[in-house]
């Protein structure tokens, strides 16, 4: 048994040099595991003193080993130690007279045990088995009361950390670090308090327990829940070395004092350049001290300010997108001893905000311009009439949301070289004086014709191409737009606004388009009407065809049968113009019945129709008209045309050429316009039959007037 307590206390002893080294290679720096190794390397001595005392061969060897264990109340000093920073009273420690209190006493003891000659004068009883006790004295009562004293402060020391600890780890290590000084406590009251009373002594008790305690219980413990590696402590410097934000200590004089690896890191200083370096230099002029010192120190209840958005300085000189915040420090006394800032990084999250907004504006954009697109093709394609079409446009384009223009516009054709006003909207009428005969050399219109290129004006006072004026013109801005077709500038538009304003690219572009569609557009309407207008003309006359006559007559009946307003008609028919075929040949025919078309037309009012008929034989509506007046109508067309001579061939004329025409006018009685056209015929007929070159009006029950 007792060879056994020797080769466990060499054992323990192993283990605790082993222990001790290993934690300290682990956190050299780190002050707890620097006590351990403390208290381990001289646990380990004492067991192994102790070892070699029980191992001796002889008495006085046994006593040289037993002087050696003179330091033996050390350790139950530096346990103390310990506890107090392993527990956390490190403001205790911060106290150097506070040591003298955990060493003071043991150091007494010790010195006096290392002076005293008191081991030795006490007799050995046995070889193996002796026991010996301090001589009696009041010295050796207060040194037995020493070691169960200081044995119960750890134990309180560490239930208490135990019992306050939330953290799990760190609390099952408190856990252990209880159960060993609760074995330790219990062991020392046992050798010092009780087994003195019944004069039992077990010497290398302490030793043996201070040495499995150390080795066993913290030994297990480091193994198991990594004591000494993750303590509080350790763990915030862990986390403040290998945490990714930045981490800077300012005193208060805004020097840096202490950084991370990311500070370091992010700014691209060494650590010797940036401790010690005025803070002003990384941030920004004057923000440290007005954000965070001055800020905190005014408004003295504010200790910490989260996530400020602001820019620190590299030590290239870049300027780094960083969200701060910053905490105070104060010492025990609550004397502020600076801030501590952590900067995150957030250049990149910035840059992709930037990337979306921009993105997201693009997109806006390009709705807004799309929208408008839409906007003017439904303009653009709302009517076939060139004024409905041009006045709607000008309506969409001058209030879309993309250009902040002016609720004023209009269109010019160019025909040669003068332009048309065809369409405008807001002018006054001076405008409208002024452009009327506006020609390709005029203003900015003018100009925009001539080149084919968007013209964009931001003042019409300070813009000296533009050359027209009238009273009282305000200044404004311009934009002129040549609409093509094919090439060709067949148009301009002019579009307002207000004075000063700018066009950006995406603009022009869009209002090149808009330009584009509405030249097209144009271009569709016209050739719409030109086919229009043929289907509903002959072509050698230009008079209206029978279709054109139908819809006519339907049209003339039916106001006719409303407002009981008569109309009439007037058939007309080329007198032996078979003849005039013969004798000139066909081509002079028809050069004849256009030549008559035109006089025709001459004579007619605008809102009376002349429709070819027939071969030679023309029909005319007069609306409004009763039958003595279409007769006058009639009656001049017949002595123009008597009068008139016509082309026959290269420089030769014909006259003397005689129509006849039969009138007949609307009345209550017709029912269809087929019976209007033949009372027309009819009287015609009659003209024909009484001699030709003459108007004839048609009578009831086949009688015609004599006159
Ligand atoms: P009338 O005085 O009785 O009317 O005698 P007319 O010779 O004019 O007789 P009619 O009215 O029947 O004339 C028909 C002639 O008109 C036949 C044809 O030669 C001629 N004609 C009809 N259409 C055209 C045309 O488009 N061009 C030419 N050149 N002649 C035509
Ligand atoms: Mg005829
Ligand atoms: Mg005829």
């Amino acid at each position: 048994m007792p060879v056994f307590l020797a080769l466990l206390a060499l054992v323990s002893a192993f283990i605790s040099v082993f222990m001790g080294s290993f934690v300290l290679t682990r956190s050299p720096r780190e002050r707890l595991n620097q006590v351990f190794f403390a208290l381990s390397i001289i646990v380990a001595c004492w067991a192994f003193v102790e070892f070699q005392f029980r191992m001796a061969d002889s008495f006085d060897e046994a006593m040289l080993w037993l002087h050696f264990a003179f330091f033996w109340p050390l350790p139950a000093a530096i346990l103390i130690h310990f506890v107090l920073i392993f527990t956390g009273h490190t403001r205790f420690l911060g106290r150097p007279w506070n040591y003298l209190l955990i060493y003071g006493p043991a150091a007494i003891i010790t010195g006096l045990f290392f002076l005293s000659d008191s081991y030795a004068s006490y007799p050995v009883e046995r070889r193996w088995g002796w026991t010996f006790a301090l001589p009696d004295t009041g010295f050796s009562d207060i040194s037995y009361l020493y070691f169960p004293m200081m044995a119960f402060i750890s134990v309180v020391l560490c239930f208490r950390f135990y019992y306050l600890q939330t953290e799990p780890l760190i609390r099952k290590q408190a856990k252990f670090a209880l159960a060993t000084v609760s074995f330790y406590a219990g062991v020392v009251t046992l050798e010092y308090g009780l087994l003195p009373l019944i004069h039992f002594w077990i010497p290398e008790l302490t030793a043996l327990t201070f040495a499995v305690a150390v080795s066993g219980f913290f030994g297990y413990s480091i193994w198991k829940y990594q004591m000494f590696t993750l303590t509080p402590e350790l763990a915030a410097d862990k986390i403040i070395a290998t945490m990714s934000d930045a981490l800077l200590l300012i005193d208060t004089r805004g020097i840096v004092i202490n950084t991370n690896d990311a500070a370091r890191q992010l700014l691209g200083f060494g650590a010797e350049e940036l401790e010690g370096m005025q803070a002003d230099k990384i941030f920004p002029e004057g923000w440290l001290r007005e954000s965070i010192i001055e800020k905190q120190g005014i408004y003295g209840n504010i200790e910490s300010v989260t996530d400020i958005e602001s820019v620190i300085r590299s030590h290239a000189g870049e300027n780094i997108a960083v969200s701060l915040s910053s905490s105070n420090f104060r010492d025990h006394d609550e004397a502020l001893l600076g801030t501590i800032c952590i900067a995150r990084n957030i250049s990149d999250r910035k840059r992709t905000e930037e990337l979306i907004r921009h993105q997201s504006e693009g997109l806006v954009a390009r709705n807004a311009e799309l929208t408008a697109l839409y906007e003017i093709s439904n303009a653009l394609r709302s009517s076939l009439d060139r004024d409905k079409m041009l006045k709607r446009s000008l309506e969409t384009i001058t209030s879309l949301a993309v250009f902040d223009m002016e609720h004023k516009g209009g269109i010019f054709v160019v025909e040669g070289t003068s332009l048309k006003l065809i369409a405008s909207q807001g002018d006054s009428p001076e405008f409208i004086e002024a452009h009327r005969n506006m020609t390709v050399d005029d203003c900015l219109c003018g100009l925009a014709a001539r080149t084919g290129k968007m013209i964009f004006s931001a003042s019409s006072v300070e813009d000296d191409r533009h050359t027209l004026s009238y009273p009282d013109m305000p200044d404004h801005g311009h934009v002129i737009v040549p609409l093509k077709a094919m090439d060709a500038v067949t148009g301009v538009m002019y579009l307002y606004l207000p004075p000063g304003s700018r066009f950006d690219e995406r603009q022009k572009k869009l209002m090149e388009t808009i330009g584009s569609q509405l030249a097209i557009a144009m271009e569709n309407v016209r050739l719409y009407e030109e086919t229009r207008a043929l289907a509903l003309h002959d072509p050698l006359t230009g008079l209206a065809n029978r279709r054109l006559m139908s819809l006519e007559l339907e049209k003339a009946l039916a106001r006719a049968s409303r407002t009981s307003k008569p109309f009439s008609l007037v058939m007309l028919d080329l007198d032996h113009f078979k003849d005039y075929n013969d004798l000139y040949g066909h081509a002079a025919g028809d050069r004849l019945l256009a030549g008559v078309s035109a006089l025709i037309l001459e004579e007619i009012r605008r809102i009376d129709l002349g429709v070819r008929y027939g071969g030679e034989e023309f029909l005319l509506i007069l609306p409004d008209t009763e039958l003595a007046d279409a007769k006058d109508v009639a009656e001049r067309i017949r002595i123009k045309t008597d009068a008139a001579s016509f082309p026959v061939s290269d420089g030769m004329q014909s006259s003397g050429i005689t129509v006849s025409l039969g009138v007949a006018s609307w009345d209550e009685t017709i029912t269809s316009a087929d019976i209007l056209v033949a009372r027309a015929d009819t009287a015609l007929y009659m003209a024909k039959s009484r001699g030709r070159n003459r108007v004839q009006g048609w009578m009831a029950q086949g009688r015609t007037s004599a006159d």
